[in-house]
């Protein structure tokens, strides 16, 4: 390594490794959790239609006041909140940690959780601090959380509800407790909304510290690049003060105002990932060796036989089918493999697949 860069990069950055994607050329791509389906041919059109009054030489609302109100409308987010977006919700998490960054502040979460609430943490120059879930079944520990509430004082508390990369949804009262114990800011991650039930969305104003996050990138949008996290206006006027200018183009501005203003299409193929969730669980139920986890997200967590993770891993890939494997990323995902759900026919050629690989 050169000198220049032992001297001045950051010790906690040379440790880390840069976010990882996988050339996917030629795969079924199961590895991501984007939503498989394309828009019909004519929506595509009219889409394309709306860009065209698009002026690229100016720059986009600095504020996305029609998009926000869209938003606000299609998602039922409470009049009474606030409402700031995002370049993906990724870039919400590094806006909040901005926001509350000192040496010596800890951002909290969930282990095995998402992967740039710790990243961005180190970014921002603080300290992470992972409370393992239950290893039986990725359940809230809330004796532990509490403590560890109570001990390391975090500025700020990531929950991802459902969880990634364990897809499961933790005890609402037990996420409850957690926001009234809390001393600093409780971010209710719930990027995979639409595939569950339960939100927290209709609860906020309930508690002052209480902000939830959401993408479209679940629900069909993951190439707009679009988050947003809504909560009290006080809190949030201060979390924009970190928003670089312009961060949500003009392509993705009008284009996210189209597709929710035809929020129906991206719904119906939201609730055949759900349908197609719920075979693609029962198939790999009956498939020996393999214990899945049951999600309430667009992907399956499953445990494959011990020290085969990467074997198979690899000989999905062989055909054509690619996954994450997180084996060795986490002590309590040992052996784990995780699916997003696709078509039905990607799901039947993962399913063969691993039982090939079997
Ligand atoms: N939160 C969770 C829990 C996620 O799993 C992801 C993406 N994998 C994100 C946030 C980031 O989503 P976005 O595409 O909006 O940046």
């Amino acid at each position: 390594m050169s000198k220049l860069i032992e001297h001045l990069i950051c010790p906690e950055i040379q440790n880390l490794d840069a976010y990882q994607v996988p050339d996917t050329a030629g795969l079924i791509k199961l590895d991501a959790m984007e939503n498989p389906y394309t828009w019909p041919k004519g929506l595509r059109h009219e889409w394309l239609e709306a860009l065209r009054v698009v002026h690229l030489n100016r720059y986009p609302d600095p504020r996305g006041d029609e998009l926000r109100a869209v938003l606000r409308a299609s998602m039922g987010i409470p009049d009474a909140m606030g409402l700031l977006l995002g370049n993906g919700s990724d870039e919400l998490i590094q806006m909040l940690a901005l926001a509350v960054a000192q040496p010596g502040r800890r951002i909290l979460s969930l282990d095995p959780g998402f992967v740039m609430y710790r990243m961005i943490a180190l970014f921002a120059g603080m300290e992470y601090v992972g409370v393992p879930l239950r290893a039986e079944d990725f359940s809230l520990d809330l004796s532990a959380l509490l403590a560890a509430l109570e001990k390391e004082q975090p500025a700020i508390v990531f929950v991802a509800y459902p969880n990634n990369p364990t897809g499961n949804l933790f005890d609402a009262d037990a996420v409850v407790r957690i926001i009234e114990a809390a001393p600093g800011l409780v971010i209710l991650d719930e990027a995979y909304a639409p595939f569950t039930d339960y939100s927290f969305l209709p609860r906020l104003g309930d508690w002052p510290n209480l902000v939830v996050m959401r993408t479209l990138s679940k629900m069909g949008l993951a190439g707009l690049r679009l988050g947003y996290l809504a909560g009290p206006n006080e809190l949030l006027a201060e979390i924009n003060k970190t928003r670089l200018p312009y961060n949500v183009g003009v392509l993705t501005q009008v284009s996210a105002v189209f597709a929710l203003h035809h929020r129906g299409v991206l719904d119906e193929q939201t609730q055949r990932i759900r349908v197609e969730r719920s075979r693609l669980f029962a198939k790999l139920s009956r498939l020996d060796g393999i214990r899945p986890y049951p999600s309430e997200a667009n992907f399956i967590l499953l445990r494959v036989p011990a020290g085969q993770a990467g074997e198979i891993f690899k000989s999905l890939k062989r055909n054509g089918v690619l996954v994450k494997n997180l084996d060795g990323t986490q002590p309590l995902l040992e052996d784990c493999l995780r699916v997003t759900v696709g078509r039905a026919e990607e799901n039947d050629t993962f399913l063969a697949a691993l039982a090939s690989a079997l």
